[in-house]
């Protein structure tokens, strides 16, 4: 396993990390055999966030009596001071430990947002104390919207950043990582396999296994999760030319109508839920389950005919998805 820097911190992390999310459908104790199997297997860096219910607890006892081997990362949504002191003390004891190393700001969505968490009192003040105090190591800033994002690391006071980056979702090459590498932060890959997006997984990771990143970091559930991840990782084997062409070619089928399920576009006044029907059109399209995909489309409330028109989601998607458009093509097929 190759263990990169993680911008200036000082800290090496595993360039395959380890996300936190999908663990919450495991029990506790499946969670302790994959997290211990992936340390075991070289694994070293963990992230999390308070919003993925017992994400942070499982980690946490798992990694006991392991604490040196592992770094630990997790982010909130708070963004006032109150809510990050809160939110800091509640992680430190759900992961049972007395220092996180990384805690982010989670999913800064405009500059609203951000100018909340670094006004006074707000969660910026809140992070700077849990640092002096010894409870985080360092601070780091997570989102999906890359001129967000590139605003909160010129403020300079951030020392990672997390942003959605795989071989369908190319935005942060623009600006947003050379920025960062400029600046010397650490850049952590989230939703390396554009969730779910890629008929082969295992080309979208190494793909990103080639890039000047510090760590990826797909969501794990399983033995078998952390033993590819962990065998592609010590391989990283290039592409060959055929191998990239399947991506590109991939990329262009599905790159401009992805739905990121990031529910930017939500709510919506007729209450449609446009990121389900456009996952179960994948289903439809993608997976090869037409059948089970017609049927629980069918099986919805409000459908996507219901839709008025009002292009109202559209103005709200950061990826400019044609989403009216796409609708009309759900209720074709699915309808
Ligand atoms: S365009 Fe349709 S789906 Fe979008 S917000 Fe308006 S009614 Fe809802
Ligand atoms: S349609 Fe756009 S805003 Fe809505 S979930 Fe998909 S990517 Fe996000």
């Amino acid at each position: 396993m190759e263990y990169r820097p993680l911008g200036k911190t000082g800290l090496k992390v595993s360039l395959m990390g380890f996300g936190g999310i999908p663990i919450q459908r495991v029990s506790r104790e499946e969670a302790k055999e994959i997290i211990t199997a992936a340390i075991e297997r070289g694994i070293n860096f963990f992230d999390s966030a308070r919003g993925y219910t017992d994400s942070e607890n499982k980690i946490g006892q798992a990694v006991k009596g392991k604490r040196d081997k592992v770094i630990l990362a997790t982010k909130t949504m708070a963004r006032t001071y109150e809510q990050m002191t809160a939110d800091i003390d509640k992680s430190l004891r759900e992961f049972g430990v007395d220092y996180i190393d990384l805690y982010q700001c989670h999913n800064v969505k405009s500059q609203e947002d951000l100018d909340k968490i670094l006004a006074p009192g707000g969660a910026m003040e809140a992070l700077d104390d849990a640092k002096k105090a010894g409870k985080i190591g360092h601070l780091g800033i997570t989102g999906h919207r890359a001129p967000v994002v590139v605003a909160g690391v010129k403020t300079g006071k951030f020392a990672t950043v997390q942003f959605p980056f795989n071989f369908i979702e190319r935005a942060a090459e623009e600006e947003l990582f050379p920025l960062a590498r400029e600046m010397k932060m650490g850049i952590i890959v989230m939703k390396p396999l554009a969730g779910g997006a890629f008929t082969k997984p295992q080309l979208a990771l190494r793909f990103l296994l080639q890039q000047n990143v510090s760590a990826i970091i797909p969501g794990v559930d399983s033995l078998e999760q952390v033993e590819l991840n962990v065998g592609l990782a010590t391989e990283k084997i290039p592409l060959s030319p055929e191998e990239l062409e399947y991506l590109i070619k991939e990329a262009k089928e599905i790159g401009e109508r992805f739905c990121r399920r990031c529910e930017y576009c939500k709510p919506c006044p007729q209450n449609l839920d446009m990121p389900t029907y456009f996952i179960l059109h994948g289903y439809y399209e993608r997976y090869g389950l037409p059948d089970w995909a017609r049927e629980r489309y069918q099986s919805l409330g409000v459908k996507a005919n219901a839709c008025e028109d009002c292009g109202l989601c559209e103005t709200r998607c950061p990826y400019n998805l044609p989403i009216r458009e796409m609708l009309k093509k759900v209720h074709r097929d699915l309808g």
